[in-house]
């Protein structure tokens, strides 16, 4: 082996540098800490993914000392799930998602706080700022994680990007009082898996010439924007690391993947051009198709209408986002446009009160002789999700059902959309005029599978 030169930074004194040897420095040469971080490309490293930890549950204990050390859920009682989970109540198996009541047989002692989303999102808001104050290319993925592109930036700072995020993360400790992860690398991928693998209060990078070496050994899973069940068909194929992965048969691997078979690949061997693109500040969130054939019937259209919902909802829940007024547009065949509004008592960002909503406008506006070519359903007045006090507000029903859109969330972000699937929307995939749509919708598939992590956001 021959020396190298690293490049280091130190989280303790925060002195970033080169040094020479065989092996990476484990030691500050400055301050003697071994808290120390380095790769061969450290300062070259432009993507970054940062993640609060445990972000809910960290925020409850900021607020209350007295349960710093003790294990926390945050969620609903009795019916409802845990939404978030801290690392003592980790270890005992609790993760988000669970019924509560389960969490509890696991954990009898855990203290179980009501979820006050409204706080959260405050909270979301101030740090997102502090990122925003970094560089303007802010991906946010959810309340509590984003990609940041730092390209550009060091004349700005100062410094490289690794120091810029080690001081924020700082920041972000010392003001605001949580902690985040860092990944730092040179793809979104790869930034996101690096978040994933110091936490909490983690940093670490991945330089890009020994990306595909790094992720070898990595289990495909690890992938980011592979569904699980897309990992259980590698699997079943007998695909378990990315290095099995790359090395794969061509038709092996789109028997499995189908025509994202090159695309994940890629992904395997440390390649993923996907760039981050922030979002602007949304005025509505909507979804609309075109329709191969113009659609009459108002069975066939509410099943196209659920499809749209649930985009819209994922979207809202994705920007911690709900929608105080409902619109719905349809467009004849001789294209003229016709939109229909309905405001809500309570904001929602929830799948099924949209489609309720939508549904009732919907059938105003079916009947003899009228026909559609594209529907739309949106929600704009947008604002914060409405916090623990719709859990009081809500009647029987409309708890089960959130309940259930949270179980149903769940699924698709563990196994992919097409996991679980109404009756309505199965019974659209077996009409044929329908593929154009469908292929449509499967190219957004990749993205749409972005999986979340463990403190989510989940819809008690
Ligand atoms: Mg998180």
């Amino acid at each position: 082996m021959t020396d190298r030169a690293y490049q280091m930074i130190c989280r303790a004194c925060l002195r970033s540098g080169f040094v020479g040897g065989v092996q990476p420095p484990d030691t500050c040469p400055s301050c003697g800490n071994k808290d120390v971080r380095s790769d061969p490309e450290l300062f070259d490293l432009k993507i970054a993914h940062i993640d609060c930890d445990a972000f809910y549950a960290s925020v409850e204990k900021r607020d209350d000392p007295s349960i710093r050390e003790r294990p926390v859920i945050v969620g609903g009682r009795d019916r409802g799930v845990v939404a978030a989970a801290c690392y003592i109540a980790r270890q005992f198996g609790i993760r988000s998602a669970m019924p509560t009541w389960q969490a509890l047989k696991r954990c009898p002692d855990a203290v179980v706080i009501r979820p006050r989303m409204d706080h959260y999102v405050s909270i979301s808001r101030d740090i997102r700022a502090r990122m925003l104050a970094l560089t303007p290319l802010v991906q946010p993925l959810s309340i509590d994680e984003a990609f940041l592109d730092m390209d550009g930036t060091e004349a700005l700072h100062g410094c490289s990007p690794a120091e810029a995020l080690l001081k924020l993360q700082r920041e972000i400790r010392d003001e605001i009082g949580i902690t985040v992860s860092i990944g730092l690398s040179g793809t979104k991928s790869l930034a996101k898996m690096a978040s994933d693998r110091d936490k909490p209060n983690g940093f670490f990078a991945i330089g890009m010439a020994n990306a595909a070496a790094w992720l070898a050994p990595q289990p495909v899973s690890v992938l980011f924007g592979l569904g699980r069940a897309a990992v259980a068909r590698l699997e079943a194929t007998g695909i378990y690391t990315c290095g099995d992965l790359v090395t794969a048969d061509s038709h092996q691997l789109t028997a499995a993947l189908g025509k994202n078979a090159s695309t994940i690949r890629d992904l395997a061997a440390g390649i993923d051009p996907r760039a981050v693109t922030p979002e602007r500040e949304a005025k509505s969130i909507s979804a609309e198709t075109t329709f191969v054939s113009d659609l009459s019937k108002l069975k066939e259209l509410e099943a196209e209408l659920e499809v749209l919902c649930q985009k819209v909802s994922t979207r809202l829940k994705a920007q911690a986002l709900a929608g105080g007024r409902v619109i719905l547009k349809l467009k004849r065949p001789d294209h003229t446009i016709l939109t229909r509004s309905q405001t809500l008592p309570e904001p929602t960002d929830k799948a099924h009160m949209l489609f309720e909503i939508g549904s009732l406008l919907l059938a105003r506006e079916t009947g003899e002789r009228k026909s559609y070519r594209l529907m739309g359903i949106g929600a704009d007045q947008l604002g914060p999700p409405a916090g623990s006090s719709l859990l009081d507000l809500s009647d029987d029903t409309t708890l089960r059902r959130n309940n259930l859109e949270a179980a149903i969330d769940d699924l698709h972000h563990r196994l992919g959309r097409d996991a679980l699937q109404s009756g309505r929307v199965f019974s659209r995939k077996a009409r044929p005029e329908r593929d154009a749509t469908r292929q449509r919708a499967a190219i957004e598939t990749l993205d749409l599978e972005e999986p979340r992590t463990e403190d989510d956001q989940h819809d008690l």
